[in-house]
C-alpha cells in the first residue's frame, strides 16, 4: 500500500443550497451505476498546493455517494522531487536541466511506489506528473483495471525534452483529463477529457465567514486592519510571480502610501524550490514593514486564508503560466474580484472587467489595484458577478460530476 491519506467524511446532501437540487441530483443518477466500485486517487503530496486542496473533497463526497474511494501518496526521495520540479517547470516551458540520473531516480522511485500498490481498485486515477509512470511498473494484475492521468498543469508551451520523455508513460492510460482542450499535447490514450478543477464552497477555507469574524482572525497578524490590505495566496514559486507583484505594490505605494501587502504562502511537502524563493521574496521586500510574507509556518491554515480572500480590499492572483489557479474562485467566491495574470486557466475564470481584471504586466496590475482602492462599489459588484460565475462553473459539484460521468464512460467501454 501507498500512504493513505485520511479524509473526513462529507455529505452531498449538504451541497444543495450552494450548487443547486439539480446538480446534486445529477450527482446521485451518476453514482447510482458505479456503487461498489473501488476508485484509488494517487498524488505527491497530502499537504500544499490545490491537488491536495481538491482530494479531500473529492475523495469524500466519492465515498458519501456509495463510490469505494480512497486517496494514497507516493512517497520519494529528495532528488526524486527535485526532478519532478524540475519536470513540472519543463511542463510549463521553462528549459531546465534533464539529465539521465534524474530519470533513473524518477523511474525508481515510480517502480518503488508501484511494487507496492493494491491491485484490486476498479480504477486509479493518477495526479499529476510525479507518479505518471506507476501505471508502466504496476502488476499486471491491476492493468485490467481503468487508468486515468490527471495532469492539472499547462503544457501548451512544454519544453520538448520533458514531454518526449514524459508522453509514453500518458500513451498507457484509458483516459487523460487536462484542464483546457488547449493544453492537451495529443497521444495514445484513447479517452481524452477536459474540465476544470473546483472549489469546495463548505471547506473552512470558503465557507461564509462574516466581516466580524474575518478582522477577529486577521488582528492576529501584524497589520493595521484600519489601511488598505492587497493580498496575494500561493506558494513561493516564480509562476506565482510574487516578485512581480512586489513591484506592482510599490508603484502602487507611492500613490497611496497607507497600503499593505500580504504575501501568503503555504510550503508544500513536494516543492523543495519553495523556501529558495520564499527568501527571494523576502529579499525584494527589504525592510518595507508595510510587507507581510507569512506561512502556514506563521499560523496561516484554511481559517486564516478565508479571513485574508474576503477581509482583503484587493486580491491578486499575478501568475504568469498556472494550471487553473484555485486561489482565484476562492477569492471570486468569496465575493471578491481578482486581479490577476492573464494566462491559463485564469482565463476560464476571470471575465475581463466583470469579475476581475486580466492583467499583462506590473504596471497595468498596479493601475487595477489603484482603480479599485479609489472605487470600492465597483469592486463590490464586480464581486458578487464573481460568486455566481464559480457557483455555475468551478465548485467541487460540477467536478464530482465530470469525475461520475468519466468512469461511467470508462466503465462502458
Ligand atoms: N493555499 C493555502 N495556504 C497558502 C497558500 C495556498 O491554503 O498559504 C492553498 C490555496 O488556498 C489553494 C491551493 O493552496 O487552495 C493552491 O492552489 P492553486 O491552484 O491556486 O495553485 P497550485 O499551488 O496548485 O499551483
Amino acid at each position: 500500500m501507498l500512504n493513505p491519506v485520511q479524509v473526513n467524511p462529507k455529505s452531498i446532501e449538504a451541497y444543495r443550497e450552494a450548487a443547486g437540487d439539480a446538480v446534486v441530483d445529477e450527482i446521485l443518477r451518476l453514482a447510482e451505476p458505479l456503487k461498489g466500485a473501488r476508485v484509488l486517487h494517487v498524488n505527491a503530496t497530502a499537504f500544499g498546493g490545490g491537488v491536495a486542496e481538491i482530494l479531500y473533497t473529492l475523495t469524500a463526497l466519492m465515498q458519501d455517494v456509495g463510490v469505494k474511494a480512497d486517496w494514497q501518496v507516493i512517497d520519494g526521495s529528495e532528488e526524486f522531487f527535485n526532478t519532478t520540479k524540475c519536470m513540472h517547470n519543463g511542463l510549463q516551458g521553462m528549459e531546465v536541466p534533464f539529465t539521465g540520473t534524474m530519470t533513473d531516480e524518477w523511474v525508481r522511485i515510480n517502480k518503488e511506489n508501484a511494487d507496492r500498490m493494491e491491485l484490486d481498485y476498479d480504477y486509479y486515477i493518477i495526479h499529476d506528473p510525479q507518479p505518471v509512470g506507476l501505471i508502466k511498473y504496476i502488476n499486471e494484475k491491476a492493468r485490467s483495471a481503468k487508468w486515468i492521468w490527471r495532469c492539472h498543469i499547462d503544457t501548451t508551451q512544454s519544453f520538448q525534452p520533458i514531454w518526449d520523455f514524459m508522453h509514453p508513460y500518458a500513451d498507457e492510460y484509458d483516459a487523460t483529463i487536462f484542464t483546457m482542450p488547449e493544453y492537451d499535447p495529443g497521444g495514445k490514450a484513447p479517452v481524452r477529457v477536459n474540465f476544470p478543477p473546483c472549489i469546495d464552497p463548505l471547506s473552512p477555507k470558503n465557507t461564509e465567514m462574516s466581516p466580524a469574524l474575518s478582522r477577529e482572525v486577521l488582528s492576529n497578524f501584524d497589520l493595521d486592519l484600519d489601511r488598505p490590505i492587497i493580498t496575494q495566496i500561493s506558494r513561493f514559486d516564480p509562476w506565482k510571480d510574487p516578485l512581480g507583484v512586489i513591484e506592482a505594490y510599490k508603484i502602487v505605494k507611492a500613490q497611496r502610501p497607507d497600503v499593505q501587502l500580504a504575501l501568503v504562502g503555504s510550503m508544500a511537502s513536494d516543492d523543495p524550490e519553495g523556501w529558495h524563493y520564499y527568501n527571494k521574496t523576502k529579499d525584494a521586500a527589504g525592510d518595507d514593514t508595510d510587507i507581510h510574507i507569512l506561512t502556514n509556518f506563521e499560523g496561516v491554515g484554511n481559517t486564516e486564508v478565508n479571513a485574508f480572500q474576503g477581509g482583503s480590499d484587493v486580491v491578486l492572483q499575478k501568475s504568469v503560466r498556472e494550471g487553473f489557479g484555485l486561489t482565484v474562485s476562492e477569492a471570486l467566491w468569496k465575493g471578491r474580484p481578482v486581479i490577476a495574470g492573464n494566462c491559463g486557466g485564469i482565463r476560464m475564470q476571470i471575465k475581463n472587467g466583470e469579475n476581475g481584471y486580466l492583467v499583462d504586466s506590473i504596471e497595468e496590475c498596479a493601475d487595477r489595484i489603484l482603480d479599485f482602492l479609489s472605487n470600492p462599489e465597483n469592486s463590490l459588484k464586480m464581486g458578487a458577478e464573481g460568486r455566481e460565475h464559480v457557483r455555475g462553473n468551478f465548485l467541487t459539484t460540477r467536478n464530482l460530476i465530470d469525475y461520475l460521468t468519466l468512469l461511467g464512460r470508462l466503465k462502458d467501454d
